[in-house]
C-alpha cells in the first residue's frame, strides 16, 4: 500500500475510500459510517433497532455504489414495497449518497400496518417488510441529464445479497459485498454501519486472465465477519489490510463523509409558493402558521403564510 492510505489506518469513522489490486483485474469499496453519518441521520429518525439496522446498511450500499462516481451527483439506493401493495409494514427505505460526499436516510412506515406486525413477533424480513418489493438503484447526475435506473426483486432477505445480484443482472459485474450496522450497546448507544465490496474487473488484453486473482479475493473476503467490520477499534486500512496482504493493493484518497439534507427553508417556501392557494390554506394550523415537517431529516420548518404571498 502507498501513502496515500496512511488515513485509513488511523481509526477513522464517516470514510470511504476504493482499491485496486495489483493489473487492476479487481476493484473494492469500504466504507465505514459513525458519528457524523450513520449515528446522525438514524438517530433523526425514532426507529427500532431492526429498522435503524436496514437504514445504516443502506446508507452503507449507497456509499459503497456511490463513492467511486466520477461526476457531480446522487446514488439513490431504495428498498420499495410490492407494487399496488398498501398494506405491507413499510412503504420504503432510501438512502442517497451525494458525490459531494454527504449523505441522507429515512424509513417510510405504514403506521397501522407496521405496529400489527411489530406486534405480531413476525421477524423483520425484507419479504415480511415489503412484500413482493424491489431495490431500485437510481444514478442522478442532475438536472438535464438523463437518470440512469435498475432494479432486482427483493427474493432474498439480506440487502448485500441484493446488491450483488443487482450488479451481476444490471451491469455484468461479478461483486461481493457486505453490509452491517448495530447500535453500539454502551451508555452512548451509537449506530454506526459498514459496508464492503469487491468486484471483479472484466479481463482484457492489458489485464490478462483475471479469473484466478478473483476467486482467490473472494475467498479470502469470504472469512471476513461483520462482527469484525464492526469492531470499531479495527481501523478499515486493517480489515483490508488483514484479508489481503498478500497482494498488492493500490488504495486511492480516501472521501470524508457527512450527513446533510438537501432540503431547505428557501426552497420550500418557493414550492409552497407555486401550489394553488386552497391548497397552502388547508396547511395553516391553529397558530395561524404552517409547520411543514422534511421527512428525511425530520426539521421542522416555520414558515408564516404572508411569506407565501396568499
Ligand atoms: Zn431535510
Amino acid at each position: 500500500m502507498d501513502d496515500a492510505s496512511h488515513d485509513i489506518f488511523i481509526n477513522s469513522d464517516d470514510i470511504a475510500f476504493s482499491f485496486v489490486f495489483e493489473g487492476a483485474a479487481v476493484r473494492g469499496e469500504l466504507v465505514r459510517l459513525g458519528p457524523a453519518t450513520a449515528d446522525d441521520i438514524i438517530t433523526r429518525h425514532d426507529l427500532p433497532d431492526e429498522l435503524g439496522r436496514l437504514l445504516g446498511e443502506m446508507l452503507a450500499l449507497s456509499a459503497l455504489c456511490g463513492a467511486s462516481l466520477k461526476f457531480n451527483g446522487r446514488m439513490i439506493v431504495e428498498l420499495r414495497s410490492e407494487y399496488q401493495n398498501e398494506e405491507t409494514p413499510l412503504e420504503f427505505i432510501v438512502a442517497e449518497f451525494n458525490t459531494d460526499g454527504t449523505l441522507r436516510g429515512m424509513v417510510k412506515r405504514r403506521p397501522v400496518f407496521y405496529d400489527e406486525f411489530a406486534n405480531s413477533g413476525l421477524a423483520h424480513t425484507l419479504p415480511n417488510l415489503f412484500g413482493m418489493g424491489i431495490l431500485l438503484i437510481t444514478i442522478d447526475q442532475g438536472t438535464n441529464m438523463e437518470r440512469y435506473q435498475g432494479q432486482v426483486a427483493i427474493e432474498a432477505d439480506k440487502i448485500s445479497d441484493l446488491a450483488e445480484t443487482y450488479f451481476m443482472q444490471s451491469e455484468q459485474i461479478p461483486s461481493k459485498i457486505i453490509l452491517a450496522a448495530r447500535k453500539s450497546d454502551d451508555k452512548h448507544a451509537e449506530w454506526s454501519s459498514y459496508g464492503f465490496m469487491i468486484q471483479r474487473v472484466a479481463a482484457d488484453s492489458a489485464r490478462g486472465v483475471t479469473e484466478d486473482l478473483w476467486d482467490e479475493a473472494v475467498i479470502k473476503f469470504e472469512t471476513l465477519s461483520p462482527d469484525e467490520l464492526l469492531d470499531r477499534e479495527i481501523p478499515p486500512g486493517e480489515i483490508l489490510h488483514r484479508l489481503y496482504h498478500e497482494n498488492e493493493i493500490m488504495v486511492f484518497k480516501p472521501k470524508y463523509l457527512l450527513a446533510r439534507c438537501t432540503c431547505n427553508r428557501e426552497k420550500l417556501v418557493l414550492l409552497m409558493s407555486q401550489m394553488p392557494k386552497e391548497d397552502t390554506e388547508f396547511l395553516i394550523e391553529n397558530d395561524g402558521q404552517i409547520h411543514a415537517r422534511c421527512e428525511f431529516c425530520n426539521t421542522t420548518y416555520h414558515i408564516d403564510p404572508s411569506e407565501l404571498k396568499l
